[in-house]
């Protein structure tokens, strides 16, 4: 699946582009046709999943399709003023080639600000992202033009609820119109989330991405490289630790067909295995690895699950996995059974982000593992926001202007 195959308008189809983002997450390839659709949706996510961009897309979509009035179309409600920053800064970026416009609003105790809520509030933005307790004075004030509201989000729901939200969110549920779309998103199901569900959604479509964690006896561990140091550390790695069983992911063929083309000549008793090679080849190549005969197999991601072999000493990410889910369905290729194993990534400057977003999947950060002297200086491991960063360079190259809003407002990125 493609974000071609949602459908979108060109303009958000830039902002997706320009944030960097190939395909959809496995949330976002369930949630964006639903939602699209009109169906209410009750998922249960993490973070880390690509959630924020499973409700941002459809709904910015479907407020492209028609005039601006002036009134919001759209309240997402989350537990803390980090997550409506957060989301505010991708709804920055995503709709910035629309005309599609935004305020985050999360409060503090100054009265200025609050006065700067209150203008921000009714001049009108599309959507706005707002922590509980503050929508619910500015909304017992009437600063907030709701009657025309069509999607209501509530974030992290359960973390509102163990933040004691609960009642805010009922009031705040009472001033909204009874018809519109409503999407919650929890990262686990209590009972009271299931309750509050069952007060706002209306015959939900229900969505669960679980996320596998690694078996604990797997020893991860990553290197953080340039580009050019990954062939010469595989080398090192492979002749200082003399593992009987490797298995290398790379994420395309021809990566594949490289280093298995490098470790050969380095006299490494290696083989390469991808979807071009013929079955009877394949079978061999297998089964020569089962038999230990042969030490070293670099495979594609694709190939990973047909590789059903116990005892594998190390798999070796070459490439940094796609996703959470493959990181630790290739990594579970080793400690099988009763015995240990070690898994490691290597990690290059433009992986870093990606590596960072499995990491927040895995729920803790993997040990990163000194890089022999010898290989020279490498990059320093770094937090990456690349949503931001990397579409606000591609924003500048392009030099584009945002487009004015159809039929008036068109104010973008009022701040309170
Ligand atoms: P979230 O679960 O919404 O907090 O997203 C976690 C991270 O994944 C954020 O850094 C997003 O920018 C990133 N992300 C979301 N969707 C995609 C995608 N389709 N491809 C690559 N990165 C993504």
């Amino acid at each position: 699946m493609t974000f071609n195959d949602f459908g979108f308008d060109s303009q958000l189809m830039e902002g997706i582009e320009a944030l960097g983002f190939e395909t959809p997450t496995e949330i976002q390839a369930q949630a964006i046709p639903l939602v699209l659709k009109g169906n209410d949706l009750l998922a249960c996510a993490q973070t880390g999943t690509g959630k924020t961009a499973a409700f941002l897309l459809p709904i910015i979509q479907k407020i492209t399709e028609q005039k601006h009035d002036g009134f919001i179309k759209a309240l997402i409600i989350v537990p803390t003023r980090e997550l409506a920053m957060q989301i505010d800064q991708m709804m920055e970026g995503i709709s910035y080639f629309t005309s599609v416009s935004s305020i985050a609003v999360y409060g503090g105790s100054d009265g200025s600000l609050f006065t700067r809520e209150k203008q921000a509030l009714s001049s009108g933005a599309d959507v706005v992202i707002s922590t509980p307790g503050r929508l619910k004075v500015h909304l017992g004030m009437e600063h907030v033009r709701v009657e025309k509201l069509e999607f209501l989000v509530l974030d992290e729901a359960d973390r509102m609820l163990d933040m004691g939200f609960y009642d805010d969110i009922v009031k705040i549920l009472s001033y909204l119109p009874e018809k519109r779309q409503n999407l919650m998103f929890s990262a686990t199901m209590p009972s009271k989330i299931r309750e509050l569900a069952l007060k706002t959604l209306r015959h939900p479509s229900e969505i669960n991405i679980a996320i596998s964690r690694p078996a604990e006896k797997i020893k991860q561990e990553a290197y953080v490289v340039y580009d050019n140091q990954k062939i010469p550390l595989v080398k090192l790695l492979l002749k200082e630790k003399q593992y009987r069983s490797i298995l290398v992911f790379c994420s395309t063929k021809q990566s594949v067909k490289d280093l298995n083309r490098e470790l050969k000549r380095a006299g490494f008793n290696a083989e390469e295995f991808h979807s071009e090679l013929e079955q009877r080849n394949r079978e061999k190549v297998l089964l020569d690895f089962k038999n230990r005969k042969l030490n070293i197999l670099v495979a594609t991601d694709i190939m990973s699950r047909g590789i059903d072999v116990e005892d594998i000493d190390l798999v070796l990410n070459y490439d940094v996995p796609h996703d959470g889910e493959d990181y630790v369905h290739r990594i579970g290729r080793t400690a099988r059974a009763e015995s240990d194993g070690e898994a490691c990534t290597f990690i290059n400057e433009k992986e870093q982000g990606k590596f960072q977003r499995i990491e927040k999947l895995l729920g803790s950060p993997v040990f990163k593992a000194h890089v022999p002297k010898i290989l020279g200086d490498t990059p320093a491991y770094t937090e990456r926001s690349h949503d931001r960063r990397n579409g606000r360079r591609k924003f500048f190259q392009k030099g584009k202007k945002k487009p004015a809003r159809q039929g008036g407002g068109g104010k973008k990125f009022i701040k309170p």
